[in-house]
Order: structure tokens, then sequence, then C-alpha cells
């Protein structure tokens, strides 16, 4: 059975106080499921606190972007060995929001990538069209150019160590989800994609969708037989909620 995962991405938001309340709650209410995984990916400053409160829990964690140098004169950039001292498992590279507002293209996204698994972390790597490309026809082109880019600077079999996240840019934070067919589509594709790399990679490989996720859209989206799990923006602040959307992720 391929691996189901829930992760939250908490991107700017998060106070010491406010923090340990959420994995108060988290931990609590998190049930052990078979075959599914859940993490939470924090602001770095907060990462020792997470990896206190989470140690010995069934939470993983990890950070929400990683230098794609080892270390250096690199002033504000976080290393994976620095991330792994702090216990992650997981890096998100490529998100939306950075490739957008901090200029991260294709290329600096592998690199991170490749510096993230040579670290021994996760990446998770989040892939996806804005509505302008999506209107234009160009969800296919668009997401293998980024995957393309991975491809070229890593080998097929790190993808197998990695997950993909399909997160449409017009999604994100919007309110407004992919429907859970748009996004079986895209996720078949993505799939198709690797497997004609590598088959039998490509039926393991673990794909989130992620885009105004909320316990009521979960259900339908998890539904999906490509749909291994989401990422969480939003939704991943309330205990509530994150703890319903983890739930509609169970088999
Ligand atoms: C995200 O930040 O990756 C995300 C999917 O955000 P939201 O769930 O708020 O749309």
């Amino acid at each position: 059975m391929r691996a189901r995962l829930v992760a939250g991405n908490w991107k700017m938001h998060g106070s010491l106080a406010a923090n340990a309340r959420l994995l108060d709650a988290l931990k609590a209410g998190l049930e052990q499921a078979e075959g599914l995984g859940y993490a939470v990916c924090a602001p770095f400053p907060y990462l020792a606190q997470v990896s206190q409160a989470l140690s010995g829990s069934r939470i993983a964690w990890g950070a929400q972007n990683v230098s794609e140098h080892d270390s250096g004169a690199y002033t504000g950039e976080v290393s994976g060995a620095m991330l792994k001292e702090f216990g992650c498992r997981f890096a998100i590279v490529g998100h939306s929001e950075r490739r957008g507002l901090y200029g991260e293209g294709d290329s600096t996204v592998a690199a991170k990538f490749v510096a993230a698994r040579r670290a021994g972390l996760m990446p998770i790597l989040c892939i996806g069209e804005t509505l302008e490309q999506r209107e234009r026809g160009e969800t296919e082109n668009v997401v293998s150019r980024q995957l393309d880019a991975v491809l070229a600077a890593a080998e097929i079999a790190a993808l197998a160590d990695a997950v993909l996240a399909y997160e449409p840019v017009w999604a994100i934070g919007t309110g407004r989800n992919a429907t859970p067919q748009q996004a079986q589509d895209v996720h078949a594709f993505i799939r198709a994609r690797l497997g004609a790399s590598d088959r039998a990679l490509a039926a393991n490989v673990t794909i989130l969708y992620g885009g105004s996720v909320k316990p009521n859209n979960a259900p339908e989206l998890f539904a999906m037989p490509d749909v291994d799990g989401g990422l969480i923006g939003g939704a991943s602040l309330a205990a509530k909620d994150f703890i319903a959307i983890c739930a509609a992720a169970r088999r």
C-alpha cells in the first residue's frame, strides 16, 4: 500500500503559546492509522519547540524551506544538516509562495530538492499551475517542466524518498479548491509521467493535494485513487480542522 500523509504548512504563523496549544491538541487528537502519517511544517525558530513537543509522538515535523547549500556565507539561509539537528523529517521545497514571492525558479527548487536529500530529509516537492496557465490549457506542461527540472538534477530513485504535492496556485489560500476530478486528473498525469521512467516507483510515490483543503472537502478529495493525502495550509492552524482532515485520509 502506498504511504499516505497529511502535512500541515503553518506558513509564517504561530507563537510559542499558540504552538503549544496546537501541538497538545494534535497529540491528543490524531489517532494511529495504518499507512497514514502526520506531519507539521513549522517556521524555523519554532522547530526546537516542535521537536521537544512531538518527540516520541506519532507526528513528524519539518521545515518550509531549505537552502540549496550545505554551509557557507549565505546570510539568512538554513541548511538541511541544521534541520536534521532539530529532528526534521521533511522539508517543503518549491512552494508556490517561494516560487512567486521570492523568485525561486525551477533550477533553484531542483537544487533545494537535491540538498534536502543529501541531508537525509524527505523533500515535499510542490508543483502546480497558476490560474492563467490552467485557462490556457498549460497545466500538464507546467507540472512536467517543474518535475523535469528536478529529474534533471536528481536520479529518478531520489523521488522514491520524496513526497510530491500538487498545489494549483489558484487554490492556495483562496478558499477555492480543485474539484476532486481536477486533482485526480493531474495526480494521474504526474504518476504516469514518473511511470515512464520507473513504473514501480511511480506506483509507490506519495502525491499529496494542496489548496484550500478543509474538513468539508477533504473526504471527496482524498477518496480519489491517486490522491494520497494533503498538504494543508490555513486549516492546519486549527486543531479541530486539521484532525478532521487527517481522519478523512484514513483508508
Ligand atoms: C499551502 O500552503 O500549501 C496550502 C495548500 O494552503 P491552503 O490550504 O491555505 O490553501
